[in-house]
């Protein structure tokens, strides 16, 4: 049988902490970063601003500047469309920066729509930054470094498959290091990312254990936890 991760699942060290309030494949995911006193939301699938708003509340989600998302599946940014209408409705003032693999259409067709329908009533900046590389970059006193990573999804005869524009993300501060591989298959990319870095955030979505293009089985996504200080596997099937 499989082991499922209940959530919230929680990490600390000193001022550098994650949260993942769950995720579940075909569901949702939802993922706060905390780095000091600055908050970073890492793909917001649905429930995201009832999670935000229990856990930090409306003053800090109005603060928050950056989201990560790291594919366009529903269960990835379904909660996107809510989380922007939300600050606007809050009157947030300060910019907001969403980051994605360059290709994920899903997100410049949700901030497309959401620009023409409040047209001028939106209270704040909105940053789309289409990331088309893997160079390292800074946030907040946060490294941040995109890596590729290998994720299919089925065409509609059920059958055939295609590559989805797909990252995972590491996040270093104070020298800690936490790597989320969002959805991907066992790659190169995610077994060098993961490999001691202090926090490995893996899914083990496949639903057995025939190795595919699409999702690590449980093996493959234990083995490359192994090669962190610490490891979550989510995103397994319930
Ligand atoms: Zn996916």
């Amino acid at each position: 049988m499989k082991q499922n991760k209940k959530y919230p699942i929680i990490w600390k060290k000193d001022d550098f902490s994650i949260k993942i309030f769950c995720s579940i494949p075909n569901i949702a995911t939802g993922i706060l970063l905390k780095a000091g006193s600055f908050h970073f939301i890492i793909d917001p699938g649905d429930g995201i601003l009832r999670d935000l708003n229990k856990e930090i509340g409306t003053k800090k989600i109005l603060e928050i500047s950056d989201i990560f998302v790291s594919h366009g599946h529903h269960d990835h940014v379904g909660g996107v469309w809510s989380l922007l209408t939300y600050l606007r409705v809050m009157n947030k003032k300060s910019p907001l920066t969403i980051f994605f693999p360059k290709g994920c259409v899903e997100i410049g067709s949700i901030y497309n729509a959401f620009k023409k329908v409040y047209s001028k009533t939106i209270s704040y900046e909105i940053n789309l930054q289409k990331l088309n590389h893997t160079n390292s970059f800074r946030r907040k006193s946060v490294l941040i470094k995109p890596f590729p990573v290998i994720h299919r999804e089925y065409l509609h005869d059920g059958i055939k498959t295609r590559q989805v524009p797909a990252f995972g993300y590491t996040f270093t501060y104070q020298g800690k290091k936490i790597c989320y591989g969002g959805d991907t298959a066992y790659c190169k990319e995610i077994v060098l990312n993961a490999k001691n870095s202090d926090l490995a955030i893996l899914e083990a979505g496949h639903d057995d254990e025939t190795p595919d293009e699409m999702h690590m089985t449980l093996a493959e996504a234990k083995s490359i936890g192994e090669t962190a200080k610490k490891y979550f596997l989510v995103h397994v099937p319930e």
